[in-house]
């Protein structure tokens, strides 16, 4: 019987460990990504199991209460948070795993004192302190990550005076108090101690960030999760933990560092820049003109157009446009002119934000074209359509060096024949400055609700059918 439970949970965990790897492949792809989210979900439900199974599980009804627990939290988490709330709950997963890591390390540690004393290794104790401090760093961090993405808490940037000194002297304690336990692990008053500083560290490092940054900064909370459950697959010698601690947080680092490279920022920019703050436009004391367009207009002008790219931003997962989108793009298909979809890395507010809106209106994935690829066509376009972006078509970010964008690779929508560019208002996108396209002669705009424009321009485009 030992020998099948033995087996059981090793067979289990390489199925698992097997699935999560393929998971991540199969996600990286919007044709695949679905497969990719089946394949993590059986992986995880093989590995509950084999562990639940495979490993000497004396008392079942603490960890069913658990599995009932989350899953109330869970589900309706998943099925009643918008799409456009998808960053603040992830946020709060990795709260939830963080959590989970710093309370089994804690409960680990003092279980090395009572009710049987049997001192652990240096080793031992070195993965559970990073354990732990990584747990609630983690933990408090994307607490604050949750709050500024929900607006419970100020989302502009929170600076003071000598506030990375004072961020690097808490971690500086929480650190060399975790080294003074891994090397006296009886002093367990310094425990709780520990813990305290990491939390309070995590919330202060989130403190200066602002809340557009947020993303980026989960993708890097996310990394810190995952290997904090890394290092509890050390503590509890459990392998699949291990892999799959590592997989997360390798994961979470590139998705970070692509994040930060598409946005032509550093890690320290991001983490310490105060990026968001409030500032004065450079162009405000400026007065330009704009044009402003009707729907009617712009429906004749793509009727008589033989190419259209269209080009997704934050506004249309804003104003949930996705499906009005479809029509306008069944609309011209119809009337066989050549619809693409441009896709820039950071549109949007969450890596793959443009791909997924664009999936569930089921644009079918071929007519989505990434940014490098897609940018040699602009010349030759006759309409580009700019539905609620803004930074990722300004101009100024190949040119003007004094904009904070400056060097971000942008989406050429102002090399087009025609621009067109819907938005509410004549108010900046994320990095907070202003639009040179906007005021570009081939560029009209169209004011208003995207979903609400892009709806007119569709029924227009019907009516002269
Ligand atoms: P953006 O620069 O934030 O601009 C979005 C525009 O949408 C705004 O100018 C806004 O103008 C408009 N808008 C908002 N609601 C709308 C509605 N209901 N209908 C129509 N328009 C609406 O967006 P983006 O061009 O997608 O650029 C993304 C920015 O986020 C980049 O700067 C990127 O670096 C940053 N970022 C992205 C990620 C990521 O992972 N994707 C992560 C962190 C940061 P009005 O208010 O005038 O309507």
């Amino acid at each position: 019987m030992s020998l099948f439970i033995e087996n059981f949970s090793t067979i289990t965990y390489l199925l698992a460990a097997a699935l999560f790897i393929l998971a991540l492949k199969w996600l990286s792809n919007p044709a695949t990504a679905r497969r990719g989210n089946l394949a993590g979900e059986i992986g995880m439900l093989a590995a509950i199991v084999g562990t639940l199974i495979g490993h000497h599980v004396i008392r079942y009804e603490w960890i069913l209460v658990g599995l009932v627990l989350g899953s109330l939290i869970g589900a309706p988490m998943a099925i009643w948070m918008p799409m456009t709330a998808v960053p603040q709950r992830t946020a709060l997963s990795h709260a939830c795993g963080a959590l989970a890591a710093a309370l089994v390390g804690t409960a680990h540690y003092y279980l090395f004192f009572k009710p049987i004393p049997h001192p652990p290794t240096t080793v031992t104790m070195i993965f559970l302190c990073l354990e732990i401090l990584l747990g609630s760093l983690t933990f408090t961090g994307s607490l604050m990550a949750f709050g500024k993405l929900q607006d419970l808490l100020p989302t502009r940037p929170m600076v003071y005076r000598g506030q990375n000194i004072l961020n690097f002297a808490i971690l500086t304690l929480a650190v060399l108090c975790a080294a003074a336990v891994v090397i006296q692990p009886a002093w367990t008053w310094l425990f709780p101690l520990i813990l305290l500083l990491a939390a309070t560290f995590g919330v202060l490092l989130i403190l200066p960030i602002g809340g557009a940054d947020m993303p980026t900064v989960i993708a890097l909370l996310n990394s810190y999760a995952g290997l904090s459950a890394s290092m509890m697959g050390f503590v509890l010698d459990n392998r699949l933990l291990i892999i799959a601690g590592a997989l997360d947080g390798a994961s979470g680092l590139i998705l970070s560092i692509v994040m930060c490279k598409a946005m032509n920022r550093s890690f320290t920019n991001v983490l310490f820049g105060a990026f968001g703050q409030v500032r004065a436009s450079a162009g405000a004391a400026e007065k330009k003109n704009v044009r402003s367009g009707s729907p009617e207009e712009a429906a004749q002008i793509m009727e008589a157009a033989q190419s259209v790219i269209v080009i997704p931003g934050y506004g249309m997962a804003v104003a949930q446009a996705q499906h009005k989108v479809r029509e306008l793009y069944d609309q011209l298909s119809k009337r066989g002119v050549d619809v693409k979809f441009a896709i820039h890395p950071v549109a949007g507010r969450m890596p793959g934000h443009m791909n997924v809106l664009l999936a569930e209106a089921e644009i079918p994935y071929d007519r989505l074209i990434e940014m490098d690829e897609i940018n040699g066509d602009f010349p030759q376009c006759d309409v580009a359509l700019v539905v609620g972006a803004n930074d990722v078509v300004n101009p100024a970010a190949r040119h003007d060096q004094s904009s904070p964008i400056f060097g971000m690779p942008i989406l050429d929508a102002d090399k087009a024949r025609t621009v067109m560019a819907i938005k509410r208002t004549m108010n900046p996108g994320f990095a907070g400055i202003e639009n040179e396209l906007y005021f570009a002669e081939n560029c009209m705009m169209l004011f208003g609700d995207a979903k609400a424009v892009i709806a007119s321009v569709a029924r227009e485009l019907t009516e002269s059918n």
